[in-house]
């Protein structure tokens, strides 16, 4: 596996009698002082009850939002831990981490007043992995520290694509921004068989192809890297029809070029049906971003065309990605995948580094030799 094996919960010292700081990712989207989507607390209750269960006394703590290193009423973690006071009693829950400007600049002395009264560290929060934060990257120095659950599964999946994914290997990306992804577009294309690009950031390599874009969101100063990513050994596919939203407010199907005035929103039924096809015949696919506007049902169909052939395929499958995520929900699909990360920004990091801050802590944490 990347980098070399995690210490896992099993590898810790007996936890009976001890207490345990847990590192959860308890980042839940919040309106009106309730929690919206409990996804990411559910998600760590395995972590917690194996500690519990093993005798530990278990104190979480996490970020919400970016409260930018003050106390912010806006980002108080009340919520959350009425929610946790019912799905994991006897849990404690620290303020937000990020109300101390000491968590973002990782500052030791931060680190010290979180590891105090303390005698074991667990790490469960994959979403917050590729930040060299204090609670991410500071724990493993003083305390034994292990992987817990969530993060164990995600590094182990997300570290199999890159190891030894089953062929063809076939990425699919969508979503808005090249610019964002083209570190991992470089890394993914040195792993996988074929790469799909969909969503916003087609764009940019169809106008790197000579194709027009209209009014599309695209990136002008990104063209010649996406025509050297073309220009490379793995296939790119490329949407072959589009769907647009014209000047006038119309909305009708368009060929691979975006006329004047007018803006591609989704990719069209043809190019749908291609990757689809592609999506059928491989052994494992990555997916992440959105193939148009999906949130506006008249740019939904790409997406939940990808997001059904994802659901179809007897592939193995991995959606990353929040974006992702939401949509293979929103079309209730999110149980016919084999994997759905809990982290975008974490996972592609970890297929572009192939590490991440937060594994390498605990895997080279002085305190478990
Ligand atoms: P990202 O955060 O980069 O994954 O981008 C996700 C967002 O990209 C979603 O909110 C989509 O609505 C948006 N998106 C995808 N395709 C397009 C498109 N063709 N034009 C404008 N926005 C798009």
């Amino acid at each position: 596996m990347v980098g070399g094996a995690l210490p896992r919960l099993e590898d810790l010292p007996d936890p009976r009698g001890k207490r345990v700081l847990l590192r959860a990712d308890f980042n839940v989207p919040l309106s009106d002082g309730r929690v919206v989507d409990d996804m990411r607390i559910r998600a760590a209750l395995p972590t917690i009850e194996w500690l519990q269960t093993a005798g530990a006394t278990v104190t979480a703590c996490t970020h919400l939002g970016r409260p930018k290193g003050h106390v912010d009423p806006k980002y108080d973690l009340g919520p959350v831990r009425g929610l946790l006071g019912s799905l994991a009693p006897g849990l404690e829950l620290m303020d937000n981490l990020r109300f101390d400007p000491g968590e973002e600049s990782n500052d030791p002395e931060f680190v010290r007043k979180l590891v105090e009264g303390h005698d074991l560290f667990v790490n469960d929060a994959f979403g917050a992995a590729h930040r060299a934060h204090a609670s991410v990257v500071g724990p493993p120095l003083h305390l034994p520290s292990a992987a817990g659950r969530l993060l164990a599964k995600e590094a182990e999946v997300l570290g199999g694509l890159l190891d030894s994914p089953r062929r063809p290997f076939v990425a699919v990306v969508g979503g808005a921004k090249v610019s964002d992804k083209l570190g991992v577009l470089r890394a993914l294309l040195s792993k996988v068989d074929r790469l799909v690009v969909g969503g916003a950031m087609c764009f940019t390599f169809l106008a790197a192809k000579g194709h027009g874009v209209g009014e599309s969101l695209f990136e002008p100063d990104q063209i010649s890297e996406c025509r050297s990513l073309l220009d490379g050994d793995t296939p790119i596919d490329l949407p072959s029809d589009l769907m647009g939203l014209g000047p006038g407010g119309e909305v009708r199907g368009l060929g691979r070029s975006v006329p004047e005035g007018w803006k591609g929103l989704d990719i069209g039924p043809g190019s749908a049906a291609e990757f689809a096809d592609v999506i059928a015949d491989a052994g494992t696919v990555l997916w992440n971003g959105p193939m148009g506007m999906f949130e506006d049902p008249r740019f939904e169909a790409g997406t939940r065309a990808i997001a059904e052939a994802v659901a179809a395929t007897r592939a193995f499958t991995v959606v990353g990605g929040g974006d992702s995520a939401a949509a293979m929900a929103q079309f209730g699909l999110d149980n016919e995948v084999d994997h759905l990360s809990t982290g975008g920004g974490a996972s592609l990091e970890l297929i572009e580094h192939g590490d991440l801050p937060g594994l390498k802590a605990l895997r080279e944490s002085p305190a478990n030799r």
